[in-house]
């Protein structure tokens, strides 16, 4: 059994939709979340400048944790920043203007705990900006010849390193690995380690569950090991103030560098290789091979494991830095409902990027990647601007409010789903064990919590399929959800489990 933040584990009872059937779930609230990423100035604009707000997310929690049923929210960056996209930093302890003040954010964090809603925050310690005073102070003492100990907060040098380096006097250079308004920062110095430790204990403070820790492969570019040794001290640092929060780095990367970083304790890391066009759900689609997909990620869970007994894996489609899931799933909504049902019902915490769950496209550009949510196609209350930059639109695309009222909605599957996980717990925090059905179609597995288990089952083909239930000791179950997404529904006898096209059941 996993032993992630269990010890914190509490019970709420909550009526769900089976309420009317007289039945009752009994939903876990512990550290295993189903997120959703949220661009604050693309989302909901509550004072009427255009640029989404954390009042306006405030205001859409209603939609996040009851329309949809996520139950975390991911605030990409919200601290000071000259950029649209904020991921530079000029105070890591404040909140932008544009986005609202502090108290804006202390209500957030209140509305969200009063629906068991976690937020973490966008934690951005690879670079600051080139604005921010420690590099204003640090450069100016360079220019003077003076002392200062903001120059030891970066990594100045005389020469030029090449790439990855800018100059900025007549004599020295300083790392810039992202760009040249993005200096790095010297995480070796004890005092920006106790700057950082300070800034978590400020944000803590303020109620956030946990952070997303941004660009991690390149704190120390070229070495995990110290990648992973920071990360190490970073999630003492943190849990020594709040044992339970939650961490969740971007190790852009392969699978074996990912499963490495799970050596730092930190709880999880976005599953790349899972995620995007080229990612493992799309070709377990595309090839219509289950049962290879089902025996991967229950290799990969546990490989994960095997280095942090408290892994979470943190599946995605795609993110803010990626083309959007509906497009390259070819806007075609079998295909992006059955996404959705691969990696939402697989064990640990999904990441949900805004709009996935109506289908919103957008890529090339990142401010395409990055477009206004769509909440209504009729209604303006709230809408935001396009970012700077954004050439794409989503015309035509069929707002929340719409989807809402469509049963065979994106939205309505994505919410069916995340019920399901209500109502069988074991799916996030269980261990997962692939199921071999003799049909390559079917991506089925086991996930075992607490003694309890249940199965999933995906049936990946464009054609109806049995299952034996006899001959995978399966006898007896009943369906406890499914998703089917060209219609009808599962059929269950006591040996035999019968699947449509593209559907998915969990029995238990
Ligand atoms: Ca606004």
């Amino acid at each position: 059994m996993k032993r992630f933040r269990a010890c914190l584990l509490a019970l709420v009872l909550l009526l769900s939709s089976c309420a009317e059937k007289g039945e009752e779930t009994i939903r876990v609230s512990d550290g295993y979340r189903n997120y959703y990423e949220i661009f604050v100035r693309s989302f909901y604009d509550s004072d009427g400048d255009g640029l989404g707000d954390l009042a306006g997310v405030t205001e859409k929690l209603g939609y996040v944790s009851d329309s949809l049923g996520a139950d975390g929210i991911w605030l990409m960056p919200v601290m000071p920043s000259p950029s649209y996209h904020k991921y530079d930093v000029t105070d890591y302890r404040e909140i932008d203007p544009q986005y609202g003040t502090l108290g804006d954010f202390d209500a957030l964090v209140a509305a969200a705990h009063a629906r068991d809603v976690r937020v973490i925050i966008d934690l951005v310690l690879n670079h600051t900006s080139s604005s921010h005073p420690w590099f204003d102070s640090a450069v100016k003492a360079l220019w003077k010849n003076e002392e200062s100990k903001y120059i030891g907060y970066y990594n100045f040098t005389t020469g030029n390193p090449g790439a990855g380096y800018n100059r900025i006097t007549d004599k020295y250079f300083y790392e810039c690995r992202f760009v040249s308004t993005m200096p790095d920062l010297n995480l070796d110095n004890p005092d920006v380690r106790e700057e950082i430790a300070g800034i978590v204990q400020f944000w803590l403070d303020r109620g956030v569950d946990g952070f997303r820790l941004d660009a991690v492969t390149s704190f120390y570019t070229g070495s995990p090991e110290k990648n992973i040794a920071f990360l190490t001290w970073l999630n003492g640092a943190v849990k020594a103030i709040r044992p339970d929060a939650y961490l969740v780095g971007e190790a852009w990367s392969d699978g074996g560098t990912i499963s490495r970083y799970y050596g730092s304790g930190i709880d999880s890391f976005f599953n790349f290789p899972y995620s995007q066009a080229t990612g493992r759900i799309v070709a377990a689609l595309n090839s219509g091979s289950g049962s290879g997909f089902a025996a991967e990620l229950a290799e990969w869970n546990a490989g994960i494991e095997s280095v942090n007994a408290g892994a979470a894996d943190a599946l995605f489609l795609s993110n803010h830095d990626h083309a959007r899931s509906a497009g390259f799933l070819m806007r075609d909504l079998q295909r992006e409902k059955m996404a959705a049902s691969l990696y939402l019902l697989a064990p640990g915490n999904p990441f949900i990027y805004y709009g996935e769950e109506i289908g919103m496209t957008g890529s090339g550009a990142d401010p395409n990647k990055r477009l206004p949510m769509v909440w209504s196609q009729t209604d303006p209350d709230g809408k935001t601007v396009p970012p700077p930059g954004a050439t794409q639109s989503t015309e035509g695309l069929a707002g929340a409010d719409k989807q809402l009222r469509d049963n065979g909605s994106l939205l309505n599957h994505y919410r069916e789903l995340l019920e399901i996980k209500v109502k069988n717990p074991e799916i996030a925090r269980g261990e997962m064990e692939a199921i071999e059905t003799g049909n390559s179609g079917i991506a089925a597995y086991s996930v075992t919590w607490e003694g309890r288990s249940i199965y999933v089952f995906h049936n990946l083909t464009a054609g109806k399929v049995e299952v034996d239930l006899t001959g995978l000791n399966l006898t007896g179950r009943s369906v406890s959800g499914y998703l089917a997404t060209a219609g009808g529904k599962p059929r269950i006898s006591t040996d035999r489990l019968t699947l449509p096209q593209m559907s998915s059941a969990v029995l238990r």
